[in-house]
């Protein structure tokens, strides 16, 4: 007899409260899982579980799954027939079968359940690019599977007590077809014939009790891992499908894969993968005192990727947008995956090794790898071909900013009351806050008494849970007992975290002078102000302050610290002679900060920011004048045309990039509505011209290219870009090539064609069909669906609309996604109106029957916001408040929603007025 849970597409979330009930009673588990994992889009098996209770628990225990259907649940070899065991995505085991005193309990399960297209828990992917190939042989199909558990969906595949402080060894054996490869945490066991005979038994008496013919199955081949070391469940792995690998073995090294699906092999970097991985390897050992933890390290490329990557022990998960698909990376590209993987790479200690007791923490243990990989790219000898400097990291920085200034903000550390919350801090404030918080107490301590501490944290708490007071105490203790002469003996380090852990919201930094007649400094105050979102505070921290002569040459004022008791801060300026045109009161950007500019520094920046040398410092200003458009400092018009005067002389690629991405986002929320097809034309026309330069270097053109298509928007400017798509080239105005298209180049330019009501549809039909060529892969079938979601006709609009409101539909979140990115155009505003209403009518229902994942993509895709109306801020706040309290997930999306759209509303009417008064 199976039973089936009725609430298997709700969404229901792992409450703090019952983990740390089931924490107090379980302990020593080991999971022993044997699936049959077909082609197709099903799959079933058996597991075992042992475990020791400290004693019988007084109300029921349950391990967490959300499958199909189980069958033949057996407690200690009795077979439980109660339907109502499994329900709301729990297995209740009752109570008097178990056995208490540390004796050891055999609890037994069939499970059937399917393949998901969503990223959490099993996710299965179709290459069609691949099949094309293959359909002639035999009908071969090329499917690929592959996990994602964090936070807790590894209870969407396997049952087990899903929470990070209940820690087992498992074992794994994968029944799949023979073509296939499987990949896991731990690696093959070859010799292991009986346990292989073992699982093939099991999964065939599977089979027969969910009624399921095996022979269906086709020929299969068993793989049977060996057991892993005592793990998280949300760090379990399986991947598998015809992947293919490339192996490296090098003493000193565990052995390393890098696979990819069949179709996507080629476009592996493994070299660079295996340099950086080994570099990484060795200045963490360095670092944290311990080898590399684990047996082997397989890194693996996986169709539809959910996140960036996931850390999962020794078989880390990449998303394929960081394979070079038929493009020469640039540097930054290239920087930017190189950074991913040794985020990932230093998970395996923090995280993995040592791991969160609760969600409540993720913080550290993402904003630890996050500013590990940074410290080790630009001091590993190994990687100082890369260049990497700290340019890179201002990124972070500004995803913490941008998020803090948002009501929405939260302290670093903060309550998590269930994983459905845990969801909601995979943010800026836990990744790039966080981060920022880890560069302050390196550059505060020290890099040797941070040594000191992360060695004696990894030695005492291996293999263990951990608490943040464990990691900030372990790092006091090194401070106490090497001490740091620049902080003095007043500096309470433990007091000194709290203020900046447990609170939230960000600091302004502003200078205020006074000048000598000759320009020269006679007074230098620093002031100290809170923002307005958060639960704020005046926080110390030391910074650097550079003041620049009229050449542009920096001077340094070193290691002051702020004052978390007063607002301002006078700062001894009297050795610097001569007139000062610049003040950067965050030099070096050591700080976590709003950084404000006096008018005349402010002015100078504007006018010259080439002439600064460090290029840091230019980074930093080209964010710091985004922010003064988003706090109403500067308009929208201004920031436009500092980006142009600017554009030309910048030569670091990332500043480019992000200056180009910002300057996009600002034109279509930001500027006044009857500017946007201006300046786009403004902008295309700067770009053109720039690319055309024969002094500019090859790797800048790259950023330019990659934004430029979306500046596209007259006739004209789309005519240029045909003929470039023509011949596959961008030209001179003497007909030169100068940069080839990419791929991907050419199908921004088939974007761009197909909302234009200008051409007909079989001219872009045509045309699509001649790019896109045989090229049947998943990006080629999203372009597709792009193209299709942005034609101007309005049948075929609400088609589209259906599709994504459709919760029962059996596309994957990401077909879903393309589609939403082409739903919306400038050119169709006639077009797209009415969806501005039926958006807030159909939040709701999406909220209710999709997963959460899905709600975001929806909410941040298809928010309107190229017109803003005053009754869709009324909407959004009515939403909010007949929110219940225990959907907080999506009451926090209702209010950000709300602050953006006000906060662009602002921008735009403080643009217009400034434009007025400017005529
Ligand atoms: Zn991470």
């Amino acid at each position: 007899m199976s039973f089936s849970d009725q609430a298997y597409d709700t969404n229901i979330y792992i409450k703090r409260s019952d983990c740390e009930f089931r924490k107090e009673y379980v302990k020593d588990v080991t999971y022993n899982v044997q699936y049959c994992l077909p082609k197709g889009d099903h799959y079933f098996g058996l597991v075992n579980i042992d475990l020791t209770l400290n004693k019988i628990p007084h109300s029921r225990l349950f391990l967490d799954f959300r499958g199909v259907s189980i069958s033949g649940l057996t407690v200690n070899g009795t077979l439980v027939e109660e339907a109502t065991c499994f329900r709301d995505h729990k297995i209740y085991l009752p109570s008097n079968l178990l056995l208490g005193d540390g004796q050891n309990n055999k609890i037994s399960i069939n499970v059937h359940n399917k393949y998901r297209k969503d990223g959490m828990g099993l996710h299965t992917f179709n290459d069609n690019q691949d099949n094309v190939r293959l359909q002639f042989i035999n009908n071969i199909q090329a499917q690929y599977l592959y996990t994602q558990f964090e936070a807790d969906y590894c209870h969407f595949v396997i049952p087990v007590f899903d929470q990070p402080d209940i820690k087992a060894k498992w074992t794994f054996s994968a029944v799949v077809p023979t073509e296939w490869n499987v990949v896991s945490n731990e690696a093959v066991d070859e010799s292991a014939s009986e346990r292989m005979e073992t699982a093939l038994a099991a999964v065939k008496q599977s089979a027969s009790i969910f009624g399921i013919d095996f022979a269906s199955v086709g020929d299969v081949k068993v793989h049977t891992f060996h057991q892993s070391f005592k793990i998280s469940t949300y760090l379990y792995a399986i991947c598998a499908g015809p992947y293919e690998y490339q192996e490296r073995v090098t003493e000193g090294f565990p052995k390393m894969r890098i696979y990819a699906r069949r179709s996507l092999i080629k476009d592996c970097d493994f070299s660079e993968m295996f340099t950086v991985t080994q570099a990484g390897m060795k200045f963490y050992h360095d670092l944290f005192g311990k080898q590399y933890p684990f047996n082997k390290y397989d890194q693996i490329f996986t169709p539809e990727h959910s996140s960036g990557a996931m850390e999962n022990v020794g078989c880390v998960t990449y998303n394929e947008i960081y394979l070079f698909r038929g493009e020469v990376p640039s540097l930054a590209k290239r920087q930017k995956f190189s950074n991913t993987n040794l985020h990932e790479l230093a998970h395996m200690w923090f995280g993995n090794l040592v791991t969160m007791k609760w969600w409540n923490d993720l913080w550290l243990n993402e904003s630890f790898a996050t500013f590990m990989a940074y410290l080790c790219q630009t001091n590993a000898p190994e990687l100082s071909y890369q260049k990497t400097s700290w340019v890179t990291f201002l990124p972070l920085k500004f995803w913490g900013i941008s998020e803090d200034i948002l009501s929405k903000t939260h302290p670093i550390t903060c309550e998590i009351n269930d994983t459905g919350e845990a969801e909601t801090i995979f943010d800026g404030i836990s990744y790039g806050k966080g981060a920022s918080f880890l560069q302050i107490v390196y550059n505060l301590l020290g890099h040797d008494v941070v040594k000191q501490g992360l060695h004696a944290y990894f030695d005492k708490y291996q293999w263990q849970n951990t608490e943040l007071k464990d990691f900030v105490g372990t790092l006091n203790e090194a401070y106490t007992q090497y001490g740091n002469e620049k902080l003095g003996k007043d500096f309470n380090f433990l007091e000194w975290c709290d203020s900046w852990l447990t609170t939230s919201g960000v600091n302004i930094l502003e200078p205020q002078i006074t000048y000598n007649a000759d320009g020269s400094i006679r007074q230098l105050l620093v002031k100290q102000t809170n923002d307005l979102r958060g639960k704020n505070k005046l926080r110390a921290q030391m910074i650097d302050i550079a003041l620049y002569d009229e050449n542009f040459q920096p001077t340094f004022i070193r290691d002051y610290m702020i004052s978390d008791k007063v607002e301002l801060n006078d700062i001894d300026a009297s050795h610097h002679v001569g007139k000062v045109t610049i003040i950067n009161v965050n030099a070096n950007d050591h700080a976590y900060a709003k950084i404000r500019y006096d008018q005349k520094s402010l002015d100078n920046f504007v006018a010259s920011l080439y002439k600064v040398r460090d290029e840091v410092t230019r980074g930093q200003v080209w964010r710091n004048l985004w922010l003064l458009v988003v706090d109403r400092k500067i308009s929208s018009l201004q920031y436009f045309d500092f980006v142009i005067q600017q554009i030309s002389h910048e030569s670091v690629d990332q500043i480019i990039q992000v200056a180009l991405m910002n300057l996009t986002s600002l034109i279509s929320l930001y500027l006044p509505t009857s500017e946007v097809l201006g300046k786009k034309r403004i902008m295309f026309e700067t770009l053109k011209h720039l690319l055309q330069r024969s002094d500019i270097e090859p790797s800048t053109r790259v950023p330019i290219v990659d934004n430029l298509f979306g500046f596209a928007s007259s006739p004209d400017h789309i005519k240029v870009c045909l003929d470039w798509l023509e011949i596959g080239a961008i030209t001179s105005e003497s007909g030169e090539e100068i940069f080839k298209l990419a791929q991907k180049h050419k199908q921004s330019i088939v974007k761009l064609v197909f909302p234009d009501p200008s051409f007909d549809l079989e001219f872009k039909n045509a045309l699509l069909e001649k790019t896109l060529g045989d090229d049947k892969s998943d990006i080629a079938v999203n372009v597709r669906e792009t193209c299709n979601a942005s034609l101007p006709d309005t049948e075929n609009k609400r088609k589209v609309w259906d599709s994504l409101i459709d919760h029962t539909t059996q596309d994957s979140i990401y077909k879903r996604g393309a589609r939403m990115s082409g739903f919306y155009n400038w050119k169709q505003l006639d077009i797209v109106q009415p969806y501005f209403d039926e958006f807030y009518e159909i939040l709701p229902t999406i909220y209710e029957k999709t997963p959460f994942k899905y709600v975001e993509s929806f909410f941040y895709s298809l928010l309107p916001r190229m017109e803003i109306h005053d009754r869709h801020i009324v909407k959004l706040l009515q939403l909010k408040n007949a929110t219940p309290d225990n959907q907080s997930n999506f009451a926090s999306l209702l209010s950000e929603g709300t602050e953006l759209i006000l906060r662009q509303k602002l921008i735009r009417e403080f643009a217009e007025k400034s434009f007025q008064e400017k005529l």
